[in-house]
């Protein structure tokens, strides 16, 4: 089995929890920001770092939210300066979240200059009334303003997050920001349905009877999605994650038989299921059941077959780390039939899906013994495929992702 005992950690995850204002679907904690308490928790998250440093060499950093490029310069570079004096920098893949009106000349050059190689862009929606009735604090000018922003800092791998069926939105209106969105050429697309989550604004107008959910439609905009971005060039990998295989610009193609601590590239293509070139590896990592330390409040931790989680309270975890100790709330040391389950089941988000080798080397748990059942029944309605080393959803299949991974839970 990978990860026991003695191999270091690979992954990074920070969770940064300010933002400009709440937008209205979102249940992520994150709360509007004081300078007082962001230099708190940028205090803490040093701390944090320092604790877990020994036992971290990662591959993949990510910087999510709540909103990352909120922090000043200063706050960044007091971050930065931490990872590097703690021998933390260097990932093959780091990742930034950005808002399109919190990015500057400044903030991006500074994130290049410590390695940060990939930005992740909250679009959302490139339709004012939709940015407006969602509560983004961005325009659709500040979309295309901080894209060529960034181009011009030079970050060569872009990911753009749209979401559909957003109250509103029209099959119409969704074609275009689409089209708007695949014509800047990013390297990677994030597109998700909304989801009503309890406690948000959005829920409470659902209950009210202010708009209704109209599933056909959600149908048609996901197959809109999954169309135009594969006829622009990307690879879909995931369930709502496309990817391209090579820069426009590039000559060479590229392709990466697994995203993980082995992956290499590769002049000729794998004979079964890619995933491209520019598919978020940190991500991936959490598809095929790889440990990661998540820090920050409210981060989720998985190291080694057991999960953590920080308390989802910014004052109480700093005072936690102001005391010396990391800010946990919860520890659950999963049983390995019960931690096979969920990597089966975040495994089949991603279209490539499970090789049964790789089941294997990953939870010492053979999918064709445990799960046959589920398997059978999946295949039988046209949801998934198998082979003889493989399974996988196919394109209906993975419509209905959440509901096919849950029968593998155990
Ligand atoms: S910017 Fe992102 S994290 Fe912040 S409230 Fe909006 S959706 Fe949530």
């Amino acid at each position: 089995m990978p990860d026991f005992q003695t191999t270091l950690v690979s992954s990074l995850y920070v969770h940064v929890p300010f933002c400009a204002q709440k937008c209205a679907y979102c249940a992520f904690y994150s709360e509007p920001s004081t300078g007082d308490l962001i230099n708190r928790y940028v205090a803490g998250l040093v701390r944090e770092l320092e604790l877990v440093a020994e036992d971290l060499r990662p591959k993949t950093i990510f910087f999510g939210g709540g909103t990352p490029s909120l922090l000043n310069l200063r706050q960044w570079e007091h971050i930065l300066r931490a990872l590097e004096r703690l021998n933390l920098l260097g990932a093959e893949e780091f990742s930034v979240e950005c808002n399109p009106a919190t990015v500057s000349a400044d903030k991006a050059k500074l994130l290049r200059d410590f390695g940060v190689n990939r930005i992740s862009v909250g679009v959302q929606s490139l339709d004012e009334a939709l940015l407006d009735r969602l509560g983004r604090i961005h325009s659709r000018e500040m979309v295309f303003k901080s894209f060529d922003l960034l181009r011009q800092a030079g970050f060569d791998n872009l990911n753009l997050d749209l979401m559909f069926a957003i109250p509103g939105q029209t099959l119409e209106i969704w074609r275009a920001t689409l089209d708007e969105a695949l014509a800047l050429d990013s390297e990677h697309l994030s597109s998700y349905e909304v989801i009503y989550e309890d406690d948000t604004p959005l829920f409470a107008q659902l209950q009210a009877g202010e708009f209704d959910v109209d599933e056909d439609l959600a149908c048609a905009m996901y197959e809109e999605l999954v169309e135009r971005a594969t006829t622009a060039g990307f690879r879909q990998y995931e369930v709502a994650n496309f990817a391209r295989e090579q820069r426009r610009s590039d000559g060479v193609k590229e392709y990466w038989s697994d995203v993980g601590k082995d992956a290499q590239p590769s002049s000729s293509p794998p004979l079964h299921h890619p995933i491209a070139r520019f598919a978020c590896r940190h991500n991936v990592n959490y598809w095929r059941g790889g440990s990661f330390y998540g820090l920050g409040p409210s981060a989720t931790s998985y190291v080694r077959g057991v999960r953590t989680k920080n308390w989802a309270n910014t004052q109480l975890y700093c005072e936690q780390l102001e005391r010396g100790k990391r800010a946990i709330e919860s520890r659950e040391e999963l049983p390995p039939l019960k931690r096979a389950g969920e990597t089966a089941a975040f495994g089949l988000r991603l279209v490539a899906g499970w090789p049964f080798d790789e089941f294997r080397r990953v939870t010492n748990f053979d999918l064709r013994e445990g799960w046959t059942a589920e398997m059978g029944q999946l295949t039988a309605r046209g949801w998934a495929a198998r082979d003889e080393n493989h399974f996988q959803l196919t394109s209906q299949g993975l419509r209905f992702a959440d509901a096919a991974a849950e029968m593998f839970l155990r």
